[in-house]
């Protein structure tokens, strides 16, 4: 299988909000060529939270983290040191180059995409700020969503009441 991306990468800070003597970093990996050309492939498969073909920057949701591939690195967020910096390398280059292997049977998405706004999505939610997505209210459930960093299947009442059946397929269309 062709390799995509090199071996060698380095972690640079990120800002950690939550404990700053626990700092996190990002993982920037070298690109073996130009990865333009796997980006449309990737925006019909991945969990993608962004894509900008002009830039062309895409970037999607991995095993909880944010990975951002461009022509020539990914870069993967939410690394905690080196050790898990190697094993998430080599798990993203994997999925990118399963991807690249199996262009031929997808269908490629030129088109840009971005997740809409925390009060687009809110207006479809229950609005009944149960706390069972883990977030004190919907409007922060909204915010996450916005952003990639949470789940709509997290949202038990969506899934299992009816009554929220049409709100659901609504978010479920705008979240892609
Ligand atoms: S589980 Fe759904 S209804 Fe409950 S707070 Fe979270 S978003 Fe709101």
């Amino acid at each position: 299988m062709k390799k995509l991306l090199r071996e060698d990468f380095k972690l640079e800070p990120a800002s950690c909000f939550v404990d700053a003597t626990c700092p996190r970093y990002k993982a920037v990996i070298p690109a073996e060529e130009d990865l333009a050309p796997l980006l449309p492939y990737l925006n019909a498969v991945a969990r993608v939270v962004f894509f900008d073909p002009e830039e062309p920057v895409l970037v999607f949701k991995f095993e909880g983290r944010k990975v951002a591939v461009r022509r020539d690195d990914v870069r993967i967020s939410d690394v905690r040191d080196i050790e898990e910096g190697k094993i998430l390398r080599e798990k993203v280059a994997q999925f990118l180059e399963k991807i690249w292997e199996q262009r031929e049977e997808i269908a490629p998405r030129h088109e840009p995409r971005t997740l809409p706004p925390a009060l687009t999505i809110y207006r479809y939610l229950p609005k009944t700020n149960c706390g069972q997505c883990g977030e004190a209210t919907c409007l922060a459930f909204a915010s996450k969503l916005s952003t990639g960093e949470a789940d709509l299947t997290a949202c038990r009442p969506l899934f299992e009441e009816e009554a929220f059946s049409s709100a659901r397929e609504e978010l479920q269309k705008l979240l892609g």
